[in-house]
């Protein structure tokens, strides 16, 4: 389908991008230059509300400073610790969502998981029945 093509050419445009290490959207939102709906916000990651739900609840968790975690594949060592406060963190908005019962967490990693915004960020998506597997 043509959706699924087009999501797939700006996944391969956006890792493209990726590979200079330029600003993303969400670097406007940490500085809080465009608006987001801020569900969380500590001294290390931000929860905002995703522009374009795919479910009542979806939420995207950030760090607040990318340090060259483009994607999840580029971890290293040193982002162990964000990243179990991110995880953890996850747990604590799905609460604050209500949606402790069932939720999904999902990481984009890469074009071939039409990854479209190269600064890691956990999809927390709940609030009606999930189907597995994923698309
Ligand atoms: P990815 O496809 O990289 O896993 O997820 C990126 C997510 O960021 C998408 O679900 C997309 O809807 C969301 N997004 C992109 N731009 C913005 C924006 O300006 N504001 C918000 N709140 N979400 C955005």
């Amino acid at each position: 389908p043509r959706a699924l093509a087009d999501e797939e050419a700006a996944a391969k445009a956006a890792a493209a991008v990726a590979e200079t290490g330029a600003p993303t959207i969400f670097d406007k939102i940490i500085k809080k230059e465009i608006p987001a709906t801020i569900v969380y916000e500590d001294a290390k990651v931000l929860a905002f509300r995703d522009i374009n739900p795919q479910a009542p609840v979806h939420i995207l968790l950030i760090p607040k400073i990318r340090d060259g975690l483009t994607q999840l594949s580029k971890a290293e060592p040193r982002h162990a610790e964000i990243l179990g406060h991110m995880l953890y963190t996850a747990k604590v908005v799905a609460e604050g969502e209500g949606i402790s019962e069932g939720y999904r967490i999902v990481i984009n990693n890469g074009p071939s998981a039409c990854q479209s915004v190269y600064h890691l960020h956990l999809h927390i998506i709940g609030g009606r029945q999930m189907k597995w597997p994923a698309g």
